[in-house]
């Protein structure tokens, strides 16, 4: 399976809970401001990221999050997958 990075700007976040019903292995609703919670995630700057490998369901919640706000890169050559 392929290596990825996702990057998600968790500020952004509007609640949509998309994430969370397609991809529960990795999303989480927070029960402390209702935003997201990308599990396992590092915080870097005002986004956070974490490596882990590409799912189907781990790009659908990226494709429909409605805020747009998860970003998957290919961890080796960095380029922008979704
Ligand atoms: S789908 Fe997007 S807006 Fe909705 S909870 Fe997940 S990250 Fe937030």
């Amino acid at each position: 399976m392929k290596k990825v990075k996702v990057v998600y700007d968790r500020d952004k976040c509007i609640s949509a809970v998309t994430c969370a019903n397609l991809n529960p292995e990795l999303w989480e609703m927070s029960r402390e401001d209702a935003k997201a919670n990308l599990k396992g995630s590092k915080k870097e700057g005002d986004k956070w990221v974490l490596e882990t490998e590409l799912t189907r369901y781990l790009q659908m919640a990226c494709e429909q999050c409605p805020a747009d706000v998860i970003e998957i890169f290919d961890l080796e050559t960095g380029e922008k997958l979704f």
